[in-house]
């Protein structure tokens, strides 16, 4: 089976979206063993959009299109696979309740321009999206299939994954082509580089074929994707199985955790389990760090207060920090950055407390301080430890960088990295 993309947004031709849809689709694309040889993206223009769909719908089996279905006039793509299919435009009566209600439950007039999203090609069904007012299209015909999803990425996935990817399934049944698959599980991994990691498993990088293992950097995390093919599902994560024991005999202590499970997650599971308390006291990090802990539901378990300490005069008054302190060593130093989580702390009562304080930039660095010196604290039951971190890249990074070390520093005390009154610094 062939599929193909298509991407329908002027904005996204401007280069002011990035296409993230497409690569969404394309990963689900592979997973299923559909091949997908072409992905291109048109702009708002009726005549450009209908000629692509054509040339898509005679050369594969699937065509994905994304965009296009709301509610003005420069939302086209119900025209176009209208004009593709020779049909014309009818309204969905189960459509326009789903737009309705949308409208009632939020208590607002329905503007009339959305009556439009409840129009669909005669032999199309409309995909009811709960989070907006754009169903999605599925059509089949000629032996062909074709779905348009709507452009917003949380609408696109929602429909995507419960209502088109079914009916491929359904089709690919009957048609008994149901191809290879592609199966990845991606291991996650914190506190250990790229390079190094690789090291480690050089050989088995070395010798992959099926599984393919591919490490990827990311911010403060490193990935690694293993990728089988196989006839079903559960042969390919057979053949996962043993390359997975294998890694995680070796980068055991790194592996914080699988696809798409976040730092945070991980820390908020062993806390919750253990019963412990969380605090935060930053300052370069202007509470990102206690934003990605308060992301996860139920943190409230655990978490009890974070400190944006930005001023000095705060990280005195609220977190005790001493004047003298923050006179002799500045406040970006280890110094300050044990206080602050050690005040936190103590004023808070909480379990544990982690700082951060450094220099975000583009201003303020100087030779001795540059710009992206980190110091972050973690003060438990017993101890404080404290890291330094120099990051290297612009502020939106640097602060991201410095809450993604937090998060590390804490997973790694909570798996037994630091025990008693040991302490790491410089
Ligand atoms: P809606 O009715 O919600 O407007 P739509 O189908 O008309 O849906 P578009 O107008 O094409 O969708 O896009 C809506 C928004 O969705 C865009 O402004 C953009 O933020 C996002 N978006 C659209 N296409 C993409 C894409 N390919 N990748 C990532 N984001 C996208
Ligand atoms: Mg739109």
């Amino acid at each position: 089976m062939q599929a193909e993309i298509i991407c329908v947004g002027t904005e996204l031709l401007l280069g002011q979206i990035i296409n993230t849809n497409a690569a969404y689709l394309a990963e689900k694309l592979a997973r299923l063993g559909i091949d997908l040889y072409h992905v291109s993206t048109v702009g708002d223009n009726l005549p450009r959009l209908t000629a692509l769909l054509q040339q898509a719908w005679e050369r594969v089996d699937l065509v994905l299109i994304s965009g296009g279905l709301g509610p003005t006039l420069d939302d086209l793509t119900r025209e176009a696979v209208a004009l593709l299919a020779g049909e014309e435009l009818v309204e969905d009566p189960g459509a326009r309740r789903m737009i309705e209600e949308y409208f009632d439950r939020r208590g607002l007039p329905m503007p009339p321009g959305n009556l439009r999203q409840a129009l669909r090609p005669r032999s199309a069904v409309c995909l009811m999206n709960p989070y907006g007012t754009a169903p999605g299209l599925w059509l089949e015909k000629d032996g062909k299939m074709l779905a348009a999803l709507p452009g917003v990425p949380v609408e696109m996935k929602y429909l995507m994954e419960e209502e088109v990817l079914p009916r491929i399934d359904r089709v690919r049944a009957q048609t008994g082509r149901p191809g290879p698959v592609l199966v990845s599980r991606v291991l996650k991994m914190a506190g250990i580089g790229e390079s190094a990691m690789a090291e480690k498993i050089q050989d088995l990088l070395a010798g992959q074929t099926n599984p393919t293992i591919a490490p990827l950097a990311k911010r403060g995390e490193v990935w690694l994707r293993l990728t089988a093919k196989a006839p079903s599902e559960e042969a390919a994560l057979a053949l996962i199985r043993p390359v997975e024991e294998a890694i995680r005999s070796r980068l055991a202590g790194y592996i914080f955790g699988t696809d798409g499970e976040q730092l945070e997650e991980v820390v908020g599971r062993i806390l919750t389990a253990r019963g412990l308390t969380l605090g935060t006291a930053e300052s370069c990090t202007g509470g990102l760090l206690s934003h990605r802990i308060t992301g996860v539901p139920g943190a409230s378990a655990y978490f009890l207060a974070g400190v944006v300490a930005y001023d000095n005069r705060v990280k005195e008054k609220t977190l005790g920090v001493e004047k003298a302190l923050l006179q002799e060593y500045g406040a970006v130093s280890p110094q300050v950055a044990r206080a602050m989580a050690e005040g936190m702390r103590k004023n808070f009562g909480v379990d544990l407390a982690l700082s951060t304080t450094g220099i975000a930039g583009p201003g303020g660095g100087t030779a001795k301080k540059p710009v992206g010196l980190v110091y972050l604290a973690l003060a438990y039951p017993g101890g404080t430890v404290t890291r330094e971190e120099r990051f290297c890249w612009n502020r939106t990074e640097n602060k991201i960088a410095a809450a993604q070390a937090g998060l590390v520093l804490l997973w790694q005390y909570l798996k037994g990295a630091f025990s008693g009154a040991e302490q790491e610094g410089h």
